[in-house]
């Protein structure tokens, strides 16, 4: 058995992820490896910490496309994420930006920003630098809802953030939203695709909130659940129903679970996620999914983890002062051909076109069938899976219950 193509070797592509651990303040439902305390009105600490790290980053960065040319490996993505990437000073944003552009030329080029940090010194670095994508933090059209979220900006605000990015030129913008969020009853939720849609944002991406432990969201809930009036099942499957059928009259395909685009404006860089691409990540925290070859010279794995044929999940250290001074990352999985196809599985699904049957061959050299017939017939009976055109994707139905059915796929 042979795996054809998830790895980046004679001349292929790889994604590339950048972290940038940084926030002005801390939102009340985030679990993200970011520290506040940055931007401006940040101290001498702080802004003596935020230019150690860019530069340590640079240096990681040098080092990857070092490799990457040496071994004919090109990036056709790059996605600058965090934090809030748009808190770093001028300096350090074009000593990072000037590292990327000298190092690789991506075709899709992302920087995550938030309203109130963006000014148009910033934005002119990122068009000089081939910057052609970006992706804005809004959540909520709600300023009740920012305020449950703890986030640091008004409607108000992401409306003149917003207006400086088109008028910036800036042609294929992302506005991330969050739904479910307590105190969000439908008509809210309906209010703010309204009024994100009248905006004509390029890419919309829409999830619901999760508490996750150690939020102060979170022990908000652990204290008094009624107190964060939280929608419930139906209200959450009225909101997600709505959402597909309201941004598709808007002209919005939805082409991942919670992703909706314009014809032409798919985020390249998460579909490469989602269809199992290698990709490298730079920064605290960040994660790289690669083959054997490519994560001994990449992220210098000790020889003998793993083997040809695997392909491995690593994390660079989440302890910025060791990577400053010394970058480390750690091996987290070592995934055999077993756990590849599984994963395909459940990313591909998570695209609503569904898993392609010849690609799954072409990968794995091997018939989707004869691994997973069991389970495919099972729920494309129970009409949650659908075979059409050579995919094999949720009906409608299906996407309702997709958790129990991905779970199946393991
Ligand atoms: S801006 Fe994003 S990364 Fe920063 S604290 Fe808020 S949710 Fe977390």
């Amino acid at each position: 058995m042979i795996i054809v193509s998830h790895t980046a070797d004679n001349g292929a592509n790889m994604e590339l992820y950048v972290h940038i651990p940084f926030c002005v303040r801390k939102c009340d439902y985030c679990d993200f490896l970011s520290f506040p305390g940055f931007g401006c009105g940040a101290d001498e600490k702080h802004r003596s910490l935020s230019c150690r790290y860019t530069d340590a980053l640079c240096r990681e960065l040098k080092s990857i496309f070092s490799e990457l040319k040496d071994n004919g490996i090109k990036c056709d993505t790059c996605f600058i994420g965090g934090g809030t990437p748009s808190v770093l000073e001028p300096e350090e944003t074009e000593k990072l930006l000037k590292t990327v552009s000298e190092g690789i030329s991506p075709v899709e080029f992302t920087v995550e920003c938030n309203p109130g940090t963006l000014t148009k010194e910033k934005l002119e670095l990122y068009k000089k630098y081939g910057v052609n994508r970006l992706s804005i933090g809004l959540q909520s059209a709600d300023n009740g809802i920012l305020k449950v979220l703890g986030r640091i900006h008004t409607f108000e605000q992401f409306l003149e953030s917003y207006r400086l990015v088109r008028s910036m030129g800036f042609n294929n913008v992302n506005i991330d939203l969050i739904s479910a969020v307590p105190g969000q009853t439908p008509d809210n939720w309906k209010d703010t695709l309204k009024k994100v849609t009248d905006l004509e944002p390029e890419h919309i991406s829409a999830y619901s909130l999760i508490l996750e432990e150690g939020t102060p969201l979170y022990r908000k809930y652990e204290e008094s659940p009624s107190s964060l009036a939280l929608p419930g099942e139906d209200e959450e499957r009225e909101i997600y129903h709505y959402t597909g059928e309201y941004l598709e009259t808007k002209g919005y395909n939805r082409y991942e679970i919670s992703n909706y685009a314009k014809k032409g404006f798919e985020c390249r860089h998460n579909k490469g996620y989602w269809t199992g691409e290698e990709y490298v990540g730079a920064g605290i925290g960040a994660a790289s999914y690669l083959s054997y070859k490519n994560a001994l010279k990449l992220k210098n794995i000790p020889a003998g983890t793993g083997s040809e044929g695997n392909m491995f999940r690593i994390k660079n250290t989440e302890n910025i002062e060791e990577y400053i001074s010394h970058p480390s990352c750690v091996t987290e999985e070592v995934l055999d051909i077993e756990a590849l196809m599984a994963e395909y599985c459940i990313l591909g699904l998570r695209m609503t076109k569904g898993i392609s049957v010849t690609a799954f061959k072409e990968k794995y050299g091997t018939d989707i069938r004869d691994r997973f017939g069991t389970v495919i017939d099972k729920y494309l009976q129970l009409g949650l899976l659908e075979q059409q055109d050579g995919y094999i994707r949720f009906t409608d139905k299906g996407l309702d219950v997709s958790n129990t059915v991905l779970c199946d796929f393991l």
